[in-house]
């Protein structure tokens, strides 16, 4: 998997760890869409068969998490519970699925809380930089203790990850910006400053047209700045959600998860004729939006 580790272009410090997983979801996602999945998928299927390889885990419940830990600070256990349920509530309601509580009891969604890095490291094999790991088609988070944004930002972009995904089917193939902009909308600490980032990116005429934007799989130095992918990606998933209405969203949702093309499923649920038109109306919405 083309994970890029380097540490260098990060613009804005305070976000390394965000955009570290973010290039991790970003190749996990490239490689859902590509032919190499068969290798993917068999990784996931071996991570179903043994989730963990530690011995031993205490549990908490909640009418749609189970939280495995090992050692965590006073509290922490249950204050990520609260937060994910708060969460789940949140975004099933902003994304228009509501009525589907798919999360619930039997099926409820796994987090494997491990106690540092290291330990998180070691279990799962990933890269050093890595801030957790998901499968979407089993439902289970793995992450860790001590991680700056953790609750603000990589639990509610990692559980959006999983429910979109869980609702339009895993394999599914879609332009990287949709997965991360939908993930991206539902961040706490960062979605102020993207959407920020992405105004002034219109403001100045230097954003990303969206035809050239739906090709980009792995943003980075080479393509595109990070900050500038995500800051694009989130502002333009909350003109889909918050402008045009949730509902609207579930139908494009529900279209995708029937089979439709992307941009064929995008451009009539929203009333589009072109990419350009869509791409104008959401230019409009970020100037006239503070
Ligand atoms: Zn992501």
């Amino acid at each position: 998997m083309p994970i890029c580790q380097a540490k260098r272009g990060m613009r804005y410090e305070q976000n390394r760890t965000r955009h570290y997983e973010e290039r991790y979801i970003s190749s996990l996602l490239y490689s859902l869409r590509s032919f190499a999945m068969t290798g993917f998928l068999i990784s996931l299927a071996a991570l179903a068969q043994a989730e963990v390889t530690a011995s031993y885990w205490q549990t908490s419940k909640s009418q749609h998490f189970i939280i495995y830990y090992q050692e965590a600070p006073a509290g922490f256990v249950d204050e990520l519970i609260n937060k994910a349920e708060n969460y789940y509530n949140g975004i099933v309601d902003e994304l228009g699925y509501r009525r589907m509580d798919f999360w619930s009891w039997d099926n409820r969604a796994k987090i494997y809380l491990y106690k540092n890095a290291d330990d998180f490291h070691t279990d799962t094999q990933r890269s050093a930089w890595a801030g957790a790991v998901v499968s979407v088609r089993n439902r289970i988070m793995k992450t860790f203790v001590g991680q700056e944004h953790f609750f603000d930002s990589l639990l509610p972009h990692e559980m959006t990850h999983i429910i979109f995904r869980e609702f339009i089917g895993v394999n599914t193939p879609l332009p990287l910006w949709i997965d991360e902009g939908v993930a991206s909308s539902q961040e706490k600490s960062n979605l102020y400053a993207r959407m920020q980032i992405a105004k002034d990116l219109v403001a100045k005429n230097q954003y990303i047209k969206l035809d050239k934007f739906s090709e980009i799989s792995k943003p980075g130095e080479d393509t595109v700045a990070p900050d500038i992918f995500y800051s694009e990606a989130a502002s333009l998933i909350v003109f889909l959600i918050r402008d045009k209405g949730r509902e609207r969203f579930l139908d494009f949702s529900r279209s995708l998860r029937d089979g439709i093309d992307w941009k064929s499923a995008l451009l009539k649920t929203y009333n589009f004729l072109t990419l350009e038109e869509l791409e104008k109306e959401w230019k409009n919405y970020m100037l006239k939006n503070k």
